[in-house]
């Protein structure tokens, strides 16, 4: 049985003082549900150190939002995967939408990305998902399967299988509206079985693949029961302790 995964993407926010304190919250919340679920959370980078010696001992990994794909150079603005990994990163998001929209990511810069992950000892969180004009023209399964054959271009089967896959309408993005259980459990299968033909069904089964999309604590249940769903990518939720803990409990 694949162990479910419950990560929370920060996203833009929250100062070093306020991801402190965050973290004192959640901290002790989460060691109290013991280790069924596996937590992460993505603060922006420079929370990454100090919440790196804050969290000593915590059952909460560190997950950082992007990286560069080289490890080091004149890259302005860049954070490069051996330099999160060097800050105790267990994960790191890679071609979640927002850097698609707003920042020019790729399927081949996410390859690239992920590549880099991998390469300096961490697990990418490799985000995939439609746009609503694609799901109104019927173009989510193609969408999803080109972003999925990107990313993965040139890794093994093993690899992958350690890898973290999640599915993301971008409709449902901090828009309030969720997939229905429906069509995040049709998604979620459909790239299991991508990955089952681009690999074998050995190495589909381990991949777990997180929905993300206005999770909340009131529809976590739900989502995480379905067969395919091995986790969530919580966006907003995430920044309230209460709710990031109710979406783990719901997980477990
Ligand atoms: P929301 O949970 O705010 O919709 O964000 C989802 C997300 O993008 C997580 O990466």
């Amino acid at each position: 049985a694949r162990r479910k995964i419950v990560a929370g993407n920060w996203k833009m926010n929250k100062t070093v003082p306020e991801a402190l304190a965050l973290v004192r919250e959640l901290r002790g919340a989460v060691a109290a549900l013991g280790d069924k679920v596996e937590v992460a959370i993505a603060p922006p980078f420079v929370a990454l150190q100090p919440l790196h010696v804050a969290l000593e001992g915590a059952p909460l990994q560190l997950a950082a939002q992007n990286c560069h794909w080289e490890s080091s150079g004149a890259f302005t603005g860049e954070i490069s995967a051996p330099m999160l990994a060097e800050l105790g990163c267990a994960y790191v998001i890679v071609g979640h939408s927002e850097r698609r929209q707003f920042f020019g990511e790729t399927d081949a810069t996410v390859n690239k990305r992920a590549k880099a992950v991998k390469a300096a000892g961490m697990t990418p969180i490799v985000c995939v998902g439609e746009t609503l004009a694609e799901r109104e023209s019927n173009q989510t399964l193609a969408v999803v399967e080109r972003q999925v054959r990107g990313a993965l271009e040139g890794f093994s089967g093993a690899d992958v299988a350690t890898f973290v896959m999640a599915y993301e309408p971008v409709w449902a993005i901090g828009t309030g509206r969720t997939a229905t259980t429906a069509q995040a459990q049709e998604v979620h299968a459909a790239i299991r079985g991508l990955l089952a033909r681009l690999y074998d069904e050995g190495t589909a089964g381990r991949v777990r693949i997180q929905y993300g999309g206005s999770v909340k604590p009131d529809n976590a249940a739900e989502l995480l029961g379905q067969p395919d769903v091995d986790g969530a990518l919580v966006g907003g939720a995430s920044l309230k302790a209460a709710d990031f803990v109710a979406i783990v409990k719901a997980a477990g």
